[in-house]
């Protein structure tokens, strides 16, 4: 099999997303992280569909700009990797997409409650949390998002935020590179939780401003390689 077109560091930091996000619980044995290709920004790299926690660098599969595999590639891609190819082509900045099935955030895409950050380490959800209601772009749909029209409709939802929900099924999200988009995965499921928390206590609760929220997603970005090498110990470090 051809190695993919991306630098030999992207390739580790994707092997280790995919198992830091199944180490955290973000991810079981669905979901997936990929990352724009390093080489070429028309492409990206994700894992054949395989449980997060057993991904290798072999395992990886590099996608066109139309979500497809490279002629002569026969492995099973994921069924949902639209959702990757079409925020790629929508966000040119964003390098790295995450789509998981996080449990706490599930309430939030059900409801009017609207996910919003209730501290620093959440603050990227400043930008809002849009939820995509697949029913109104199909009627008749088993809730994944399986082909392009629905990629593209997932990737309008999200428009310029950080974080995507999904009604009845999870969320997205979008960072500058694979570390910060394991960030924001492993940070919405507790923003969601602390928030479903606060929901019990007298409110109203105070949520960050987005002037908070704005600079503490700048403030965030300075030290994300701090936790990177964490969870990237532990989750490697017992295999
Ligand atoms: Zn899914």
């Amino acid at each position: 099999m051809k190695k993919p077109s991306a630098s030999k560091g992207l390739i580790e930091d994707l092997v280790a997303a995919s198992r830091i996000l199944a180490d955290q619980q973000v991810l079981d044995a669905y979901g997936h992280v990929s990352a724009r290709s390093d080489k070429r920004a028309d492409r990206f790299i994700m894992s054949r569909s395989l449980a997060p926690a057993l991904v290798t660098a072999k395992d990886l599969m590099e996608l066109d700009v139309d979500s497809e595999p490279l002629p002569g590639d026969k492995r099973k891609g994921f069924i949902e990797r639209y959702i990757h190819g079409e925020i790629y082509r929508a966000r040119p900045e964003v390098m790295a997409v995450v789509h998981s099935h996080s449990p706490s955030v599930i309430p939030f895409g059900v409801t009017r409650s609207k996910l919003r950050p209730v501290y620093h380490m959440g603050s990227f959800l400043w930008s809002g949390t849009p939820v995509f209601d697949i029913r109104r772009e199909r009627e008749d749909n088993d809730l994944l998002v399986r082909d392009r029209p629905l990629g593209l409709a997932l990737a309008k939802s999200l428009g310029k935020c950080t974080c995507v929900l999904m009604r009845g099924h999870g969320m997205t999200v979008v960072g500058d590179g694979v570390p910060e988009a394991v960030f924001r995965a492993i940070y919405t499921e507790m923003n969601a939780r602390l928030q479903l928390q606060a929901t019990q206590l007298e409110g109203p609760i105070e949520f960050l401003s987005d002037a908070e929220g704005r600079g503490s997603t700048a403030a965030n970005r300075g030290t994300i390689e701090r936790p990177w090498e964490l969870w990237k110990k532990r989750a490697l470090g017992r295999k």
